[in-house]
């Protein structure tokens, strides 16, 4: 299938076309005639799927068509789309798609968040917009003043709406909702479809069409998994031995809190790699400069919370780095889907230690594999990293729901867990003569 065949107007296609594609991903494929057709959609689709593009292009042609947008004509004062998006990364990359594809249109676009001025946002939405992308404190902040107006809403997307659960903007969201005209379009997309969500979708969505495509890095085909096993206090040296035996550039370093982002980010930029650290106590515009100067090549390491791990596109990533496992397993899926994207081959390196080895262990069981793992010379671990096994067919644990929350949002502030105290031996692994090289399970 070519674009050319979802009855998209001719100013998308070409827009579309100066990008560069031509084949539309199975999610736009599925979700984009049920857009134009007026539905209400529940798509469960990761970031990676092209799941944007697959809302915003049939937003765009809703829009600018007075069969199914009357309004056009007559006021632009208040917005007919509304997304709803978990972070402020992510509202600024919905913007920026929506104003690529709608470049030819005409069409008129805001993003509101949090961490930087309020009066710009209000000034911009004074003069009229159509489309606004939102998180929802700012959202409710505007609401607050009256500086919104939702009265013209026909189309509501929830983007990550697990995300949103994850980082407790439930009650927001309902809030927003309550101000939006009771007759429009409800669009939902989801990377799972947990309990909560699903609730929700069946409380705004009326009558929607389906949509799942495969999470992309699911078994991971694209993405070389691969696990050095390390004691805690030797990780930044490990690390610094990678970035200059390998000349590496465009890392995405992963910490679990942001204490230990800024302090592993303060030692790359001592030994001379040019980092920036990603997390939620910077300001918005110290988060957008760090990202823009990762995209651009100008920094070689990123080093982020797991607030960068969801929504981030950045092109061609070749690899991420886990300077400490996340808590829960499927943050490790979010982590390592900033990389190996869009067809491409991507790395995965968690630099592991003997206090890491549950979440090693409920990792792969995620991925419903053993991770490769390797030992590298000069930085051998003194303590144990035996896993233990348990029995076959025993499912696994459920983690406490507060633990899930916190991890998931990365924000969690304080010191790495110390390694814990030494054990004998050194856990089994044979000795790789290379990271890269020969691997040892
Ligand atoms: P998303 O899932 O929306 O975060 O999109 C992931 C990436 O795929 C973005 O860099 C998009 O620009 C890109 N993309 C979206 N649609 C297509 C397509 N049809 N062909 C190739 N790349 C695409």
């Amino acid at each position: 299938m070519q674009f050319t065949d979802l009855g998209l107007s001719a100013e998308l296609l070409r827009a579309i076309g100066e990008q560069g594609y031509t084949t539309p991903t199975p999610v736009q494929q599925q979700a984009i005639p049920h857009i134009l057709a007026g539905r209400d959609l529940e798509a469960l689709a990761q970031t990676g799927t092209g799941k944007t593009a697959a809302f915003v292009l049939p937003i765009l042609q809703r829009l600018t068509n007075p069969l199914t947008s009357p309004l056009q004509k007559v006021t632009h004062t208040a917005p007919r789309v509304l997304v709803l998006v978990p972070t402020r990364e992510l509202a600024a990359q919905v913007l920026e798609s929506v104003r690529t594809y709608g470049a030819h249109t005409g069409l008129r676009s805001l993003a509101v968040f949090g961490g930087v001025g309020i009066n710009p946002q209000i000034q911009t939405m004074r003069r009229g917009i159509d489309i606004l992308v939102a998180t929802p404190g700012r959202l409710l902040d505007h609401l607050g003043q009256r500086t919104v107006d939702l009265s013209k809403v026909q189309t509501l997307v929830l983007d990550e709406a697990d995300r949103m659960f994850d980082m407790g903007f439930i009650r927001d969201i309902r809030r927003i909702i309550e101000r939006l005209p009771r007759e429009r379009q409800n669009l939902m997309f989801s990377a799972t479809f947990a309990a909560e969500v699903r609730e929700l979708a069946h409380t705004v969505l009326r009558n929607p069409a389906m949509v799942e495509v495969a999470r992309r890095n699911a078994p991971a085909e694209l993405v070389t998994h691969t696990v050095i096993k390390v004691d805690q206090d030797k990780k930044r040296d490990l690390l610094l031995h990678l970035f200059a035996a390998h000349g590496w550039h465009q890392v995405l370093v992963f910490c679990r809190t942001k204490h230990g982002s800024d302090a592993l980010a303060k030692k790359l930029e001592q030994a001379g790699v040019r980092t920036a650290a990603l997390h939620g106590n910077k300001s918005q515009n110290a988060r957008t400069r760090a990202l823009a100067d990762f995209k651009s090549g100008k920094l070689a390491a990123l080093v982020a919370t797991d607030i960068a791990a969801r929504g981030l596109d950045i092109d061609s990533l070749p690899r991420v780095v886990n300077f400490e496992l996340p808590n829960v397993p499927e943050d490790y899926i979010h982590r390592i889907g900033r990389t190996g994207r869009a067809g491409a081959s991507g790395e995965a390196l968690s630099l592991v230690s003997s206090d890491e080895r549950i979440q090693l262990r409920d990792i792969e069981r995620l991925l419903k594999r053993e991770i490769e793992t390797s030992i590298m010379p000069g930085f051998e671990p003194q303590h144990t990293h035996s896993v233990p096994r348990p029995a076959a067919g025993r499912p696994p644990a459920q983690k406490p729901a507060q633990a899930r929350t916190r991890s998931s949002t990365g924000e969690r502030s304080g010191a790495p867990r110390p390694p814990r105290p030494a054990r004998s031996g050194t856990g089994g692994a044979k000795p790789a003569s290379h990271h890269s090289g020969q691997r040892h399970r």
